[in-house]
C-alpha cells in the first residue's frame, strides 16, 4: 500500500515535465494519492492537461496567484470536488529577468513587490483560502532554495529575498495551524534546470558548482524532491512542522566550498 493511499493532494505550480512539480505529482501518485492539478494561465494549459493525463488526474484548473478570486474561486471548486484535501503543494515562483541579473541593489519597487506577491504571499493566500477544507493531520509545503534564502547566492537577488520570507512564512503559519493539527514545511532543493532557474543568471555554473563541491557530489533531480515531498505529506512526519527540510546532497553543510578539482590540485 502506498503512504498516500486515500490522501487527497492539490499540487500548484506545474508548467511542464521539467518542473518540480512534476517530480512531486509522480511521486505522489506512485503513492496513491487522488491528486489534483493547478497552473497559472491559459497559455500552460496545452501542457499541463496531458502530464494531467498521464497520472490519471481529473481536477486540472487554472490559477493565477495574483488574482484573490481565482484563489477563492479554485478553493470552493476543490472542496466541492474532492470534499476535504489532505496535501496542499505550492510550488510557485516568479521574478522579472531584470531583477535577476542586475546587482540587487537596483531592484525596482516593481520587481521587489511582484517577486514576494507571486513567490510569498500566494503561499499565505493559498493556505487560508483552503484552510476550511483541509483535513486535521493535513500537510502544506512550498519549496525554497536556502542558499539563497539564507546566504547569497549571486544573481539570485530578490528571489533569495523572497525565499527567506517564504521560509519564515512557512514558521508562521506551523505555528497558526498547529492547533489544528495541520502541518506547514518548506523543502530547500538544491539547483534543478526548470523553466523557472532558467531566468537567473549564470545558472548553469551555479548548477556545475554545485556538483562539484556538494559532499555526495551529484545534482538532485526532481524525482528527488517527490520523494521528500513524500515524506513531508505523509503520516511518517506527521511531528514535522515549521520546519526547512534540505534535499540538496548535503550542500548547504559546508563552510568551505572546494570543488573536487580545486581539492585534486591542493
Ligand atoms: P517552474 O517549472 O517554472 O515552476 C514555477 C511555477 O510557478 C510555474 O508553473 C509558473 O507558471 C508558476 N507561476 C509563476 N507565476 C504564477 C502566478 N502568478 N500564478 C500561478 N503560478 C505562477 O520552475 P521550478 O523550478 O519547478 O519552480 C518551482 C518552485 O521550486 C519555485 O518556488 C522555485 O523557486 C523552487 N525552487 C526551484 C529550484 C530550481 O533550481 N529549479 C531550486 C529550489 C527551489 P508560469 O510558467 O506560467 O510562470
Amino acid at each position: 500500500m502506498g503512504l498516500l493511499e486515500g490522501k487527497n493532494a492539490l499540487i500548484f505550480g506545474l508548467a511542464n515535465e521539467r518542473s518540480i512539480a512534476w517530480g512531486i505529482t509522480q511521486a505522489f501518485k506512485r503513492e496513491g494519492a487522488n491528486l489534483g492539478i493547478s497552473y497559472a494561465g491559459e497559455m500552460l494549459e496545452k501542457r499541463v492537461r496531458p502530464l494531467a493525463e498521464q497520472v490519471g488526474c481529473q481536477w486540472v484548473e487554472e490559477c493565477d496567484v495574483t488574482k484573490d478570486d481565482q484563489i477563492k474561486l479554485v478553493a470552493e471548486k476543490a472542496a466541492k470536488h474532492f470534499g476535504k484535501i489532505d496535501v496542499l503543494v505550492h510550488s510557485i515562483a516568479f521574478a522579472g529577468k531584470d531583477e535577476l541579473s542586475r546587482p540587487f541593489h537596483e531592484t525596482s519597487r516593481e520587481g521587489f513587490r511582484n517577486a514576494l506577491d507571486i513567490s510569498v504571499y500566494s503561499f499565505v493566500a493559498l493556505t487560508h483560502a483552503f484552510l476550511p477544507c483541509l483535513n486535521p493531520g493535513a500537510s502544506v509545503m512550498c519549496l525554497t532554495y536556502g542558499s539563497g534564502a539564507v546566504k547569497v547566492a549571486p544573481h539570485y537577488n530578490v528571489m533569495g529575498v523572497a525565499k527567506a520570507a517564504l521560509e519564515s512564512a512557512t514558521r508562521y503559519l506551523a505555528y497558526d495551524l498547529g492547533p489544528q493539527k495541520i502541518r506547514v514545511n518548506s523543502i530547500s532543493a538544491g539547483p534543478i534546470r526548470t523553466l523557472a532557474a532558467a531566468g537567473v543568471a549564470g545558472f548553469r555554473d551555479m548548477y556545475k558548482h554545485f556538483a562539484d563541491a556538494a559532499p555526495l557530489r551529484e545534482n538532485v533531480t526532481i524525482e528527488d524532491v517527490g520523494d521528500t515531498a513524500v515524506f513531508l505529506a505523509s503520516d511518517l512526519s506527521k511531528r514535522v512542522t515549521g520546519e526547512i527540510q534540505y534535499i540538496d546532497s548535503g550542500f548547504n553543510i559546508m563552510g568551505v566550498q572546494i570543488g573536487d578539482k580545486e581539492e585534486k590540485a591542493g
